[in-house]
């Protein structure tokens, strides 16, 4: 919506911020299965939403869904008001606005670190060697690695592994973050290294959807989380409320069952 606004002795004009990810009416079915129930979600730009949620309620196929590595049987997404197209260059395009970072890290075994970092620019947005290998290297210095830049993934630790991920992601240049479970299959010592990493991207004002376990992590960084079960979001609110006062007998249900 455009509107005329008053501003000191100036008029200006503004333009109400298009959200950045819009996902309407989404419907997904994998066979007899509706995984995704009409699903409305609107992400505004620098905005931290958590989905939380019950194992299979959907949350990793929504996750999907927003860089297309599933389809929608019905409704519509839109990345800065473009609606996903459904292949070739353009879809490129768009996905690459969309970095994503998985339970398991899906780093390149057989290329280095740095390589890892790299690859995606120099390969998807053309970036030349040498550019691509600086802005690597800040990456992983800002992600607490850029020591191990020239080691093998299996040469690290999951944790440090896991922060390689999100410099990987980073090196794209993404609108939006999309976590899912990213500290899931850590050892319990290495989780807060990699959720402050996130904590640090959230305050650097990067868009972030994080699927998590994490409660402190939701309660810490989130403006908002979205609570999923059965394929539908059943409650959305401010991390406090959320957590002091659910609404829902689901919501409930599920926070009574976490120590
Ligand atoms: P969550 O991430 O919340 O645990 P998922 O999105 O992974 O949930 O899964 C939601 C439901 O869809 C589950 O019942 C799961 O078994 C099912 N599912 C997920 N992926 C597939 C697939 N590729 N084929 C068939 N069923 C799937
Ligand atoms: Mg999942």
């Amino acid at each position: 919506m455009t509107q005329l606004t008053k501003s000191g002795s100036f008029t200006v004009m503004t333009t109400s911020a298009t959200p950045l990810v819009a996902l309407r009416d989404v419907n997904k079915h994998f066979g007899d299965l509706h995984v995704l129930k009409d699903i409305n979600l609107e992400i505004d730009q620098g905005e931290v939403v958590v989905v939380i949620g019950p194992s299979g309620s959907g949350k990793s196929t929504l996750c999907r869904t927003i860089n297309r590595l599933e389809t929608i049987d019905s409704g519509s997404i839109q990345i800065e008001g473009v609606e996903l197209p459904k292949e070739g260059k353009e879809l490129a395009q768009l996905r690459a606005k969309v970095g994503m970072v998985f339970q398991s890290f899906n780093l390149f075994a057989h290329r280095t670190v740095i390589d890892n970092v790299m690859l995606g620019p120099m390969k998807v947005r053309g970036i030349k060697k040498p550019e691509a290998k600086n802005r690597a290297m800040e990456l992983l210095k800002r992600v607490g690695v850029g020591n191990q830049a020239q080691k093998y993934p299996a040469q690290l630790s999951g944790g440090q592994q896991q922060r390689v991920a999100i410099a990987r992601a980073l090196a794209m240049d993404p609108k939006v973050m999309l976590f899912d479970e990213p500290t899931s299959a850590l050892d319990p010592e290495m989780i807060n290294e990699v959720l402050d990493v996130m904590t640090d991207l959230a305050k650097g004002g990067m868009t972030m959807i994080v699927v998590t376990h994490e409660m402190g992590f939701a309660r810490k960084a989130a403006d908002r989380v979205v609570f999923m079960a059965d394929g539908a979001i059943v409650e959305e609110a401010e991390p406090d409320t959320f957590f002091t006062n659910p609404t829902s007998s689901r919501a409930k249900d599920f926070l009574s069952k976490l120590i």
